[in-house]
């Protein structure tokens, strides 16, 4: 059975006090998360020592960072490696975060480079994808979406991609308040299920979880999870709030 995932993707937010207490909140109010379902935070780097000391004897929940460098090791002044993170015992790391493909220039090559190392060093990629407004206000977002999985992930084997992660996050949805409804995150989903299915066959499709992203909420978690190709969410600013994450994790299927 595939798995259940509610991911925090906190950006670069929070001082370290804050991401203290968030973190301690979190564990001590979802003390044994079940054994299908898991929690990500996905923490800015200098947090991750912290992260993994407070969550990590916490049943279910693991750690991610939020980037990491496509290149092994050397002289690349301010980067993080795969490697580095493994020694610290970090279990993921997202992959193609729509700001990082925005702001910092990543393109397919890049990411595909990324996932690789990742495979290679023992940290799992959560990868993200999804489509700007303007794609989907022209009706092209399936062909947009499977382009991004096809150039930077289908040169791995169907074994590498049997209990991938997925998350996708439509850019016009992601921190805009506008959600995709559960009808479109769910059409979606299943797209890109059929896309690995057609590659890879339904066994290794079916292995894979499929995080929706982008303005998920409390108030919309349970709907969304509800659907049968939406495997959990990957969740930005509402992942700042106790409370709040507390409930999207308890509407995990
Ligand atoms: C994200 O950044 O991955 C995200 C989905 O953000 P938000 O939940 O704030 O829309």
């Amino acid at each position: 059975m595939r798995k259940q995932i509610a991911a925090a993707n906190w950006k670069m937010n929070l001082t370290a006090a804050q991401a203290h207490t968030l973190t301690h909140a979190l564990c001590t109010s979802n003390p044994a998360v079940e054994d299908n379902r898991l929690v990500i935070l996905g923490v800015p780097f200098p947090y991750i020592p912290m992260a993994l000391s407070v969550a990590g004897a916490t049943k279910g929940f693991a750690i991610a960072a939020q980037n990491c460098y496509h290149k092994k090791s050397g002289a690349y002044t301010g980067e993080v490696s795969v490697e580095m993170l493994a020694s610290m015992q970090v279990e993921y790391v997202i992959i193609g975060h729509s700001e990082r493909r925005e702001y910092f220039n990543e393109d397919h090559a890049v990411l595909a480079e990324k996932v690789n190392l990742c495979l290679a060093g023992g940290v799992k990629p959560i990868f993200c994808c999804g489509e700007p407004l303007s794609i989907r206000e022209a009706g092209t977002q399936n062909v947009f979406t499977e382009t991004q999985l096809r150039e930077s992930l289908f040169h791995l084997s169907a074994e590498q991609l049997t209990g991938f992660v997925i998350a996708y996050e439509p850019i016009w949805a992601i921190g805009t308040g506008k959600t995709a409804s559960s009808e479109q995150a769910q059409e979606m989903h299943a797209h890109i299920r059929s896309v690995f299915a057609g590659q890879y066959g339904a066994t290794v499709a079916d292995s894979i979880s499929i995080l929706y992203g982008g303005s998920v909420k409390a108030a919309n978690a349970t709907e969304l999870f509800g659907k049968p190709d939406v495997d959990g969410g990957l969740v930005g600013g509402a992942s700042l709030v106790a409370e709040e994450f507390t409930t999207i994790i308890n509407s995990l299927q």
